[in-house]
């Protein structure tokens, strides 16, 4: 069952409970990595978001209904499948004091909830694009163009929604800038005290 996710979460929850049951919810597959460099600084210096979420956005157009007031009515069907993160496990580098190491683990953790936030922002498009009203067209050619009208711009609201947030996130990097419960801790790896 589906519910109103980013409205349903408090903000007691943040703390690692939200991505969890973003995980859960949605069955994300984890693929760990290990991010391990010769020092703290080569890892900062790295790519800005060394993490990716894949997600495989579809569609389908399903035969139209007659419509009461005649001609057909419908509308694609969009689908979310094969969530999958790929993030690192371990984040470290050769002789780590206890400092780096939870340092480290709160870049791990800020990587991971940039990463869930990619699933939710997909989630919050699929939930726009199922709440768009029907399709209502006089014969089955025309409700069929329009149709792939609307999956197509389905794809591309898909698109332009994970764009944003990248674009508003920075990679994870200006996560802070995300509102709630989206928002967080930067992933930013800081190796000095500042
Ligand atoms: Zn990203």
């Amino acid at each position: 069952m589906r519910s109103l996710l980013a409205l349903a979460v408090s903000a007691a929850t943040l703390a690692g409970g939200f991505d969890d049951s973003v995980v859960q919810r949605y069955h994300v597959r984890i693929d760990w990595t290990e991010l391990r460099a010769p020092s703290c600084e080569q890892i900062e210096a790295s790519a800005p978001e060394p993490a990716r979420t894949g997600l495989d956005f579809s569609y389908e157009i399903p035969p139209p209904r007659p419509h009461a007031g005649g001609g057909f009515e419908g509308r694609p069907v969009f689908r979310l499948e094969q969530v999958v993160i790929e993030a690192p496990r371990v984040v470290s580098w050769p002789n780590m004091s206890a400092t780096d190491r939870a340092r480290a683990e709160a870049f791990r953790h800020a990587l991971f909830h940039h990463e869930v936030g990619h699933v939710v922002t997909a989630e919050e498009t699929m939930r726009a694009l199922q709440s768009e009203p029907l399709i209502v067209a006089p014969d089955i050619p025309s409700y069929v163009d329009a149709a792939k009208e609307d999956a197509r711009a389905g794809e591309a609201r898909f698109k332009h929604d994970q764009d944003v947030y990248e674009a508003l996130s920075d990679h994870g990097r200006a996560q802070r800038r995300v509102p709630p419960p989206l928002g967080g801790r930067d992933t930013i790896l800081f190796c000095v005290d500042r």
